[in-house]
């Protein structure tokens, strides 16, 4: 039985913002890593593992991990925030990652056994001009990807306007140089895929991000005139705060619906999978509160005819992604996997991470996650003076000068 003995973050990137919990034990050599990142709140998440989480679990057996992850959960009362969530998720995963190492098993076997052999992956594509846009997801498609997201630049990409063209009051938001306008936004992007299926045709599977930019009516109306195009799926279409739209959607129209990646409540995603309002499940794992919790949901998921697409993109870790690459193999009603795009110096610190080739990602054989943390490496990726800046999600204004929420 190992007993834990220490449980401590280590920072890493350049800009700090990944955060790997180390989980010791008293069994030599016997240690789990889980993820516990947060690009914007990063300091906090340390600060609940390493000051709050962590001495309630020196002693306890760490093959308990059922029994840590409820009793952790309510350990402070209130419960199922993003903060605590994803410390709890980062001791969950390394907890997983001991499991199997003690067992002598993958992870993904200790879930059920791998039921698909390699994890389809979809890119992400951009450009600031149609022709920009088209070139990018080409150059994907003949690398071999199949699932191609696609995206007029960042945030709020095509429904933005410009001077003039902006209609800003008489005295614009110091600084605002821009508007987002939700008729523009749904106008560009359905012009965006009618241009995609004139000149790829219907063979790839694109999908787009609105990045719950739009008026919930808005909403209804961008999935309703993007079906003819028939997206893989549209993702966060809407905000956690406007779920209930979803009856409408689903009520309107057959375009596929992907949302989860801010949920860190079972209120949020529990309605939307029973009454089978969605496609796909995009909850971030550590955010869910690790493989634990994220396992209970592909579960349920599977009887509703739900699929799993397990939120990855630009802020997370390869040991987020290993994560969800298990649960990935071992979950029947997986769907496909959001990739990262990592620097090869960044898995460099990041011995045994899954190998993406040509879409697809591929686990190794070895026992728990298969993944280590090269400490060493990681320090060297650290720019402390980037690390502590703060950091926050970017402001997007309507043309008053009012915040479009992300
Ligand atoms: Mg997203």
């Amino acid at each position: 039985m190992p007993k834990i003995t220490r449980v401590r973050c280590i920072r890493t990137r350049v800009t700090g913002t990944w955060v790997i919990v180390k989980v010791e034990t008293d069994q030599p050599g016997l240690y789990g890593i889980g993820s516990a990142h947060d690009y914007n709140a990063t300091g906090a998440v340390v600060a609940a593992v390493e000051e709050w989480m962590a001495p309630r679990l020196i002693g306890r057996d760490a093959t308990q991990i059922e029994d840590i992850w409820q009793s952790t959960f309510t350990s402070g009362y209130w419960r199922s925030g993003p903060t605590l969530n994803t410390a709890l998720g980062g001791i969950d995963i390394a907890l997983w990652d001991i499991k199997g190492k003690e067992a002598g098993m993958p992870v993904y076997s200790l879930l059920g056994g791998p039921c698909r052999v390699a994890v389809p992956c979809y890119a992400h594509a951009s450009g600031r001009t149609l022709q920009a846009l088209e070139d990018d997801v080409r150059s994907y498609l003949e690398d071999g990807w199949q699932y191609v997201r696609c995206q007029l630049g960042a945030y709020g990409g095509g429904g933005f306007r410009e001077g003039d063209a902006a209609g800003f009051p008489r005295e614009p938001l110091a600084g605002q140089a821009r508007a987002f306008d939700d008729e523009t936004y749904v106008e560009t992007v359905t012009g965006m895929f009618a241009y995609l299926r004139d000149k790829l045709g219907y063979g790839p599977k694109l999908t787009h991000d609105v990045h719950e930019h739009l008026r919930p009516n808005m909403a209804v109306s961008l999935a309703k005139r993007l079906e003819p195009f028939r997206l893989f799926f549209l993702e966060d279409v809407l905000p956690p705060e406007q779920l209930a739209y979803y009856r409408q959607i689903r009520q309107q129209t057959t375009t596929p619906q992907a949302v989860g990646e801010l949920f860190t409540n079972v209120q949020e995603w529990l309605p939307l999978i029973s009454e089978r309002l969605i496609d796909f499940i995009r909850v971030r794992v550590s955010k869910a509160g690790g493989i634990t919790q994220a396992q209970k949901i592909a579960h349920l998921c599977e009887w509703f005819g739900v699929q799993t697409a397990w939120q990855e993109g630009g802020n997370t870790d390869p040991v987020n992604q290993t994560a969800a690459m298990h649960l990935d193999l071992a979950s029947w009603n997986f769907g496909i996997q959001e990739e990262n795009g990592f620097r090869p110096e960044e898995l460099e610190a990041f011995p045994g991470h899954p190998v993406l080739e040509k879409g697809y990602l591929y686990p190794n054989t070895s026992p728990g996650l298969g993944i280590d943390i090269d400490e060493a490496k990681a320090a060297k990726l650290l720019d402390p003076e980037r690390a502590a800046r703060p950091r926050y999600v970017a402001e997007d204004r309507r043309a008053d000068g009012s915040v479009v929420r992300p």
